[in-house]
């Protein structure tokens, strides 16, 4: 996730990192595969391109509370299971605590910590008067029934209970939790609060469904986001829209809706993988019979045999079983990581043939791969402005729920690609101030601006 040059990262004990003295400062681990390390490393870079105040550097350079927290659940068998979640508060300068809760097996305090670092510099990105948190539950959805899953979202609701609220943290969907998800916990939050019939308690979480309160638009906003954020940047890369080819990793809520948008704008997606499978279609996926299908089938596997009746690009069989080279290696004009994080590690970034990669997930790319794909040329639209649009609708419902007024899908589509735009040319601005690629310029840009809100405010007391 760096823009560490290599001179720099040689004498690093961590591949791909510069190891800035405030490492050594707060007694940070030289562990190479430590993905909060990296995080920082990123961040510690773009402080140093803006001049930000020591004080500043080593305040972002920790979360400000790391909740932990363990908690029973009674399983369908009847025997009880006992579960770890999280809750990282990371800065809350700008606004209260903001960021999704993931349920998935691998959440570990380390990717939690940095996920909530990116959404404080997310948010300064995108001048939404918004912290960084973060958040999750070690367990997969998956293989839980409604009632265990509901349960497991109820109890770790009631064990962050006093850590969240609708001014102060305020949860959203993130891997592994829906709308769904996010009504037990409301619901959950409210009948404990001190007035239960408060609707104002509702505002503790985003992403709701839209009938308590969700707003139009908040399910797609972080797909919408990352082609808006695409078609800014396309003109500088002289790139038609039209029969645009793309590559997606990952058929979630973000690949999905990304692959959606852009099929209906004239792309072609024609490579799409998943933890089930890697499939490639020539003429590009049916991406809403993709998307039927994997919620039928948890995966894109088995896609190739359905037979699609042309509502897409391409009526006629849904695609071909390709190998995981193929996958990266296919060309194509861009490629959207939209899985988990580190998924794109060296070898992959040497495979990658295409003109950009816009990062749907968060931290798609170590360190070394974003190393790689600078010397290759290739440039990437980096997580904290790509993805910011989930973020941005779940501010717009957040202040929908404050002032009781519903606004219309058009309304809630035209203030988010407003966001990002603006969100897209403050990072072109700042790689041109700074010259540095686009990540670092992201960083910069939010960097600078968190700068400015702790020279107004000061440090207490
Ligand atoms: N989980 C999303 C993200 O990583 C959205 C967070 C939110 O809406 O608060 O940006």
């Amino acid at each position: 996730m760096s823009t560490a040059t290599t001179s720099q990262s040689a004498s690093s004990p961590v591949p791909g990192v510069r190891w800035d003295p405030v490492f050594d400062e707060l007694g940070f681990p030289d562990d190479p595969s430590n993905l909060y390390t990296q995080t920082v490393a990123t961040m510690l870079e773009g402080a140093e391109t803006v001049g930000l105040q020591h004080r500043v550097k080593i305040i972002l350079a920790q979360p400000k509370n790391e909740i932990m927290a363990h908690f029973p659940v009674r399983m369908d068998d009847g025997h009880h299971r006992l579960f770890k979640g999280y809750r990282v508060q990371h800065n809350n300068a700008l606004g209260p605590y903001k960021g999704g809760l993931r349920f998935h097996p691998n959440v570990h305090l380390d990717d939690v910590k940095s996920l909530a670092l990116m959404m404080t510099i997310k948010c300064s990105l995108v001048r939404l008067p918004l912290g960084g948190g973060k958040g999750g539950v070690k367990c997969d959805p998956h293989a839980l029934s409604e009632g265990e899953l509901q349960r497991v979202a109820r109890r770790f609701t009631v064990a962050i209970l006093n850590d969240i609220g609708p001014d102060y943290d305020i949860p959203a969907p993130d891997v592994g939790t829906n709308a769904q998800v996010m009504a037990w916990i409301a619901d959950t939050y409210q009948m404990s609060s001190n007035n239960r019939t408060s609707t104002d308690a509702m505002r503790v979480v985003t992403g709701k469904p839209v009938e308590i309160g969700g707003s139009l638009g908040r399910n797609k906003a972080t797909g919408q986001g990352v082609v808006d954020t695409l078609i800014e940047m396309l003109p500088a890369l002289d790139l038609p829209m039209n029969d645009l080819r793309v590559s997606v990793q990952g058929w979630g809520n973000v690949g999905s809706w990304a692959g959606r948008i852009l099929e209906k704008k004239g792309a072609k997606i024609v490579t799409v993988m998943d933890h089930s499978g890697v499939l490639y279609n020539e003429n590009g996926f049916d991406c809403d019979a993709l998307t039927e299908h994997c919620m039928e089938h948890g995966g894109i596997a088995g896609f190739e045999k359905q037979r699609t009746t042309g509502t897409g690009n391409n009526p006629g069989l849904g695609g071909e079983v390709v190998s995981l080279e193929d996958f990266y290696k296919t060309p194509v004009d861009v490629f959207i990581p939209a899985a988990l994080e580190q998924m794109v590690k060296v070898p992959e970034a040497e495979m990658i043939q295409c003109k950009i990669i816009v990062e749907g997930a968060n931290g798609p790319l170590t360190n070394e791969a974003d190393e790689v794909l600078e010397r290759r040329g290739i440039p990437v639209i980096p997580d904290i402005l790509a993805n910011a649009g989930g973020v941005t609708v779940s501010h717009f419902e957040w202040v929908q729920n404050k002032t009781n007024h519903m606004w219309t899908e058009e309304f809630v589509d035209a203030e988010l690609n407003r966001y990002m735009v603006m969100a897209a040319r403050r990072t072109l601005l700042a790689k041109q101030k700074f010259g540095v690629p686009l990540r670092k310029a992201a960083y910069c840009s939010a960097l600078d601006h968190i700068g400015d809100v702790y020279k107004v405010r000061g440090i207490f007391p």
